[in-house]
């Protein structure tokens, strides 16, 4: 008996033996097509030299320092690359070990910052519906997947969230892509202005909704309209690049897309690539300084952050993202890869929306193409798919709940960046044959 605790606790899961590009093999042989990158994590696949060789390096000179006393080559040189790439204004850099903790340390950066400022009275967060941004009780607290939030309800703080910028459902006839930019975005205003602008610490969103929603980018402006309200308001932007970041889009940050500089990013899964757990926050020098100069001192911390072997391992993930040509890739691999959706699906009587930009792909799974009427959510057509893709030896990211966290189904795909065009067809081939 397995004594292992799987997240599905009725049934135990393929053991994993070997990664092979952008392949898994079970212990029984079995090969699976990553079609996800596990969960938009794996950018370059499963078997690369030169992050095995850097984390091996590292391993040999030190394994760990603590950073309450000590700071490491390492992490130095991660934060350095970062910074080099990352949106204006953009100047610090928090190691942590996951995308949870970076959202967490978001939170608790952004809230410290308007007690150092003297704005003590703002409490709360506005993030969007169906949004979600980690596990733990802050990030599950802040974000809008209502399903997931719910046992946990008692033990949260409050946030509100407005409708997301969701195009295919949300767009009214009539209306131009930029009105409904405006529009979504104008949603925000009404809020902050709703429970008082004097009360909101920060907007957390995603420029492209991942898990919950299925690569959904915003339309143009509507990042442009949400900055220019958080600086009204003097609301701190925050952005979660968890999964959308790291070159997934194709370019390294999601948000130079949308041609905004946020506040706060959030990065982890693809900064890693699988390697190791890591994730960062990344934040504007002035919130930095506010803390540099009042109190000193950022009131949290986790054992773990700013690892030596996992800060080598994504040091040279980011290399290969930025100098090594991925990110680029990406963006090249991922119109072929949206060509491959259009020419399989463009037509198909149960997919009603193909979207997403570079790696990170979507596709919205309906009972009927013309009124875009979803699956009744006792068909559990994501649950299904999922099972059906992964007997065919395909990997790929089903979700239930788009429209309202019970209604709608999709299916997310981020294939390692290093896919090559047969594997494209392979996993479109393998996606339609499930489906
Ligand atoms: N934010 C976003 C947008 C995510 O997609 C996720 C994970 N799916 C998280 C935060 C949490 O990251 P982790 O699972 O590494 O804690």
């Amino acid at each position: 008996m397995s004594h292992i605790f799987p997240r599905h606790c009725k049934s135990a899961p393929p053991v994993a033996t070997r990664g092979d590009g952008i392949y898994l093999i079970d212990s029984e042989g079995k090969r699976y097509l990553d079609g996800s990158g596990g969960a938009a994590v794996s950018c370059l696949g499963h078997s690369d030299p030169d992050v095995a060789q850097a984390m091996h390096d590292q391993i040999d000179r030190l394994s760990f320092a603590h950073t309450g006393f000590l700071t490491s080559e390492p992490a130095e040189s991660l934060a350095d690359r970062l910074i080099a790439h990352a949106p204006e204004g953009i100047e610090r850099v928090y190691l942590v070990s996951g995308g949870s903790e970076a959202v967490e340390a978001a939170l608790k950066l952004a809230r410290q910052y308007m007690i150092e400022i003297g704005q003590t009275q703002r409490t709360r967060f506005i993030a969007r519906k169906q949004s979600y941004h980690g596990n733990t009780l802050g990030a599950l607290g802040t974000g809008g997947n209502m399903w997931r939030r719910e046992p946990f309800d008692p033990l949260m703080m409050s946030a509100s969230h407005i409708d997301p910028c969701y195009e295919y459902r949300l767009r009214q006839e009539g209306e131009t892509e930029e009105e409904y930019g405006l529009r979504a975005a104008n949603a925000l205003e009404d809020e902050i202005l709703r429970v008082g602008p004097e009360s909101v610490i920060g907007f957390l969103a995603e420029p492209v909704v991942g898990a919950t929603s299925g690569a959904v980018p915003a339309v143009k402006g509507y990042f442009k309209r949400i900055r220019e309200i958080c600086d009204q308001y003097g609301v701190l932007l925050i952005l979660d690049e968890v999964m959308c970041g790291m070159g997934r889009t194709g370019t390294l940050f999601a948000c130079e897309q949308d041609e905004i500089s946020p506040d706060i990013i959030t990065i982890a899964k693809g900064l890693g690539a699988g390697y190791q757990p890591i994730g960062a926050m990344l934040c504007a020098g002035a919130i930095y300084e506010a803390i540099a100069q009042g109190s000193g001192f950022f009131q949290h911390g986790h054992t773990y952050i700013g690892h030596p072997v996992a800060s080598a391992a994504a040091d040279a993930v980011v290399r290969k993202l930025t100098e090594g040509g991925m990110v680029a890739r990406a963006a090249k691999m991922g119109e072929r890869l949206n060509d491959a959706l259009h020419a399989e699906f463009g037509q198909h009587p149960h997919i009603g929306d193909i979207r997403g930009r570079g790696m990170f792909r979507g596709l919205e799974i309906v009972a009927d193409r013309d009124s875009k009427a979803p699956f009744d959510p006792s068909r559990g057509i994501a649950g299904r798919l999922k099972k059906q893709a992964f007997e065919n030896g395909l990997i790929c990211y089903p979700m239930s709940g788009t429209i309202d966290g019970q209604t709608g189904d999709h299916v997310l795909l981020a294939p390692p960046f290093i896919i090559s065009d047969d594997q494209i067809d392979e996993l479109v081939g393998k996606l339609s044959m499930s489906l």
